[in-house]
């Protein structure tokens, strides 16, 4: 297989060019390094009407099968993970080994939710009737990704769609199709035809998707404004929705932690993958007897950190990865300084090609700036002071988002109560970011609707259906 050209979409089984292309720009340097298929409104049909037809033999398919067949695509990403990650970063920005970390983490995913199971419920076990629920699929799936983990957050998608006996057709985001195409050549050797299609395109294709009449569900992960307009778009046809929007996530650090050791995780909780994450720490509330301390530590570390082209050795820290999104970083920078707000570090752009921000922390804005009320998703991290719990649990949660957050303390019984108090759909203690295939994982408030993961989120793929069976008495009898 060559991963460095011939990228075409997966329909009904076949690798397919469209009648137009669309380019792909490589962040670092902002040279166009490939293009791919831009969809018609034809090929979305085509890949529906395939993804409709491979339906009923999917669905019929024992479990085992079916859960085989996602292990061996989970192991199948894992055996290319070398040439993926490189093609990854190419059109993503991340470094070569975050980039690793997500291929690797992509094929683990599909492994580790082909071990769920689709549970049954006896609701009555009677001398008059029988009575359970069982959950079978909905039919097709639209989904939709994000830019700033293609990989893997298809992948959340992919593994319990599939395995719940759905089919599916699935949309990278025109910034990062590379790699989703490549996996859609691996797929295509081990899923039969139309069960899992591929599609690109530019701006039109989500859209023409959320309104088709095809699907019966459309699964999202990107902006809360896009995920507002998902699901206008898909009620008309009441279209089942899992919406995975973004996220303003607090960490809130409390004065008896060990400083020197807790500031470089607190660093890479906010500025991994160039925050670039829904759930990287955005607002991060410190203590008012350690601010200096914490401060000062965060800023000396982030003096030693290298952001450069990913594939280049030693680059902690990647571009941007597409100029919309860089000029929404600078904006609120310029923002920032628009208003007086002190700079700790950064905040200056670099005069190179590629859309590189270096790294910026400021130092205690006021809780009404736009970059403590805006998700930045990008390097910028307002410090905030604190010096009462409720108080600081209050502007945590004075947000629409309820994404993610977390609590950092030795005392970790306290710093767990806090996290209790948080409204967001995922809150760590002590560390952040982990998240399982085995758990639920969604957001409160506007950060989405429904949840990715765990039991709770391969039942999202489909129709729970109660089946009641009346005894008859001389049966009951005998
Ligand atoms: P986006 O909303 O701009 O795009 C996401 C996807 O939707 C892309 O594939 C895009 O082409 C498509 N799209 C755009 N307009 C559409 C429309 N009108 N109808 C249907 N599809 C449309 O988001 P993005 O900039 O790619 O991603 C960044 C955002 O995603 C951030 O807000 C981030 O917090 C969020 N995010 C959330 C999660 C989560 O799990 N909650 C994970 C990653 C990213």
């Amino acid at each position: 297989m060559n991963f460095d050209s011939d990228y075409r979409m997966l329909i009904g089984g076949e690798l397919v060019t469209g009648s137009a292309t669309l380019d792909v720009v490589n962040p670092a340097n902002e040279e166009v390094i490939a293009s791919v298929p831009d969809a018609t409104q034809d090929d979305l049909d085509k890949a529906i009407a395939a993804a409709r037809t491979a339906f009923p033999a999917w669905a019929a398919t024992p479990i085992a099968e079916r859960k085989a067949k996602l292990a061996a695509l989970g192991q199948a990403i894992m055996a290319n993970a070398d040439p993926l990650m490189r093609l990854l970063t190419k059109e993503q920005g991340k470094p070569h080994a975050e980039s690793q970390g997500e291929v690797m983490g992509a094929g683990y995913w599909l492994m580790a939710a082909s071990q769920l199971d689709l549970p049954v419920t006896v609701n009555e076990d009677s001398d008059d009737r029988y009575s359970e629920t069982r959950h079978v699929p909905l039919g097709v799936v639209g989904a939709i990704a994000p830019w700033n983990f293609p990989m893997i957050l298809a992948m959340f998608k992919v593994g319990p769609a599939l395995l719940a006996g759905n089919t599916m057709v699935l949309k990278p985001s025109p910034f990062t199709p590379l790699s989703t195409l490549k996996f859609g050549e691996l797929a295509a050797q081990l899923l039969p035809p139309g069960v899992l299609n591929i599609v690109t395109g530019s701006d039109d294709l989500g859209p023409w998707m959320t309104s088709h009449p095809g699907f019966d569900k459309i699964s999202f992960t990107g902006s809360t404004a896009t995920g507002k307009r998902v699901m206008q778009s898909a009620a008309p046809t009441l279209k089942r929705v899992t919406l995975e929007l973004g996220g303003n996530d607090a960490a809130i650090v409390m004065p008896d932690v060990d400083v020197e050791k807790v500031a470089e995780e607190l660093f890479w909780a906010a500025f991994r993958n160039n925050g670039q994450i829904c759930i990287a720490t955005k607002r991060m509330y410190v203590h008012k007897d350690i601010y200096d301390q914490l401060r000062d530590a965060l800023v000396a570390y982030a003096k030693t950190v290298k952001v450069g082209d990913g594939s280049e050795q030693g680059t902690h820290i990647g571009p941007i990865n597409n100029k919309q999104q860089y000029a929404r970083v600078l904006e609120l920078i310029q923002d920032a300084k628009d208003k007086g707000y002190k700079f700790l570090v950064g905040g200056e752009k670099a005069d190179v090609p590629g859309y590189f921000v270096p790294v910026t922390i400021l130092d205690n804005p006021p809780e009404d700036a736009r970059i403590v009320q805006e998700e930045q998703f990008g390097p910028v991290l307002p410090l905030l002071k604190f010096d009462d719990v409720d108080d600081v649990v209050a502007r945590a949660n004075a947000t629409d988002y309820g994404l993610g957050g977390s609590v950092w303390g030795n005392d970790e019984d306290k710093a767990f109560e806090i996290a209790q108090r948080i409204a967001s759909g995922t809150v760590w203690v002590n560390e952040t970011q982990h998240l399982s295939p085995m758990a639920a994982f969604g957001g409160m408030k506007q950060s989405g609707v429904g949840v990715e993961g765990g039991v709770e989120g391969l039942l999202e793929y489909t129709n729970a259906q109660t089946i009641v069976r009346k005894k008859r008495k001389e049966a009951v009898a005998a």
